[in-house]
């Protein structure tokens, strides 16, 4: 009796200790783990790369950590660091590879295997003076203070490459880096290709909205969307319009892959497929609305929602909407769940919501694709 009311609290005590310490310890995965920084452009280029970055993660068998979303607010001289987990899901990548976000990562892990004074960060090949630089600029420098790191050595892992899908290029990082003696691999980018690697789109299957971004959407299209209904991403910012100037000396641009075709099979690179003009965009909406009885057309766009010009060319047939406050993510999500979407395909941000429909078997299509050859338009004319 004496005895076990002794004991009780001792016992209570532990489950005390342990429920406020969130959850059981972490286990140290022996075959190490892979940290790097989205640190090429925004939401959809770092969302190119994640996929491919869990790709590579897979093929070392390594635990990825799930970095911070790095973003870019109103010419701010440093990033900010948004949490992964603030717009996606952990558990669903689960299914697919071991992950841990960053934010837990160094909390209970990195004080353990990868303390202060021990901090290697692998690049390619030198960057500035002193071996990977990795801190040097922003976003570089931000992403990392963020976690309180900062690195004492440099490894350079050229001539190696990112090749998920090649056994040979996978069995020399193995070789090169076993993570019993390299069980931190924190690379100064994204160990990726850019674009994603077609082979690797389909991972966006595990991409799941946050409970918040996913809610925030679903309540829009309640209340605001008849349906069946037609989304559109029109992407015309004045970074995209100087982007678009150099289509004439580029084959492929960013995301154009996506509908010309990794070795530009599917048609030529055009000024209208990256900067398409208001007569395709108005033909192209009229013929889907038509096609999918569409009442609701929803509008996300970076700068110019072109509500005028599509109220005027339906004259109220249709209903126009659009989020508001702009929100990229709340945008994209809700982009997922049209009947029908037309985007730019040269657009990385219009990449996530195309990717994102082929998972779940929904229709897309591109601005002024497919583009006309030289020979058909002068057979129109
Ligand atoms: P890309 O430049 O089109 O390949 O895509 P990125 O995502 O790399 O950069 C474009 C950025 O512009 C996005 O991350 C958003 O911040 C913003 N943006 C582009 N299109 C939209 C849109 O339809 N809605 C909102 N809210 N923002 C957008
Ligand atoms: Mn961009």
């Amino acid at each position: 009796m004496t005895c076990s009311f002794l004991l009780y609290p001792g016992v209570l005590l532990t489950v005390l200790v342990v429920l406020s310490l969130g959850v059981l310890p972490v286990e140290v995965d022996p075959n190490g783990y892979i940290l790097y920084c989205p640190c090429m452009g925004r939401f959809g280029n770092q969302a190119d790369h994640f996929l491919g970055s869990l790709a590579f993660a897979r093929s070392l068998n390594r635990t990825l950590a799930l970095p911070a979303w790095v973003e870019f607010r109103n010419h701010a001289p440093r990033s900010t660091q948004i949490p992964f987990d603030t717009y996606f899901q952990v558990a669903p990548l689960q299914e697919y590879h071991r992950v841990i976000t960053m934010e837990k990562f160094m909390k209970e892990l990195a004080p353990e295997i990868w303390p202060p004074g021990e901090r290697t960060v692998f690049c390619y090949s030198k960057r500035g003076n002193s071996g990977c630089d990795a801190k040097q600029g922003n976003p570089f420098g931000p992403f990392w203070d963020t976690y309180e790191v900062d690195f004492d050595h440099s490894e350079l892992y050229g001539p190696l490459y990112f090749a998920p899908h090649s056994q040979f290029e996978t069995k020399r990082w193995l070789d090169k880096y076993p993570p019993d003696k390299y069980p931190v691999m924190a690379f100064t980018g994204a160990p990726a290709q850019f674009p994603v690697n077609p082979a690797d789109a389909p991972l966006q299957k595990y991409l799941k909205w946050s409970k918040n971004i996913e809610a925030k959407a679903t309540k829009f299209i309640k209340e605001n969307v008849e349906k069946p209904f037609i989304g559109l991403h029109l992407r015309n910012g004045i970074d995209w319009r100087n982007a678009c100037d150099h289509v004439e000396q580029s084959p492929q641009m960013f995301a154009s892959p996506q509908c010309l075709g990794q070795r530009g099979e599917n048609g030529p690179m055009t000024y209208e497929l990256c900067f398409p003009s208001d007569k395709t965009i108005i033909r192209q909406v009229k013929e889907a609305v038509k096609k999918y009885k569409a009442k609701t057309v929803f509008v996300a766009t970076d700068q110019r929602d072109m509500m005028t010009e599509l109220g005027d060319a339906f004259k109220k047939k249709v209903k126009l909407v659009k989020f508001t406050p702009s929100d990229p993510h709340v945008d994209l999500a809700i982009l997922g769940k049209a009947d029908f979407f037309l985007g730019n395909c040269v657009s990385t941000f219009t990449a996530f919501a195309k990717r994102e429909r082929d998972v779940n078997d929904l229709p897309s299509g591109f601005w002024a694709f497919p583009t006309k050859s030289k020979k058909k338009t002068k057979e129109e004319l």
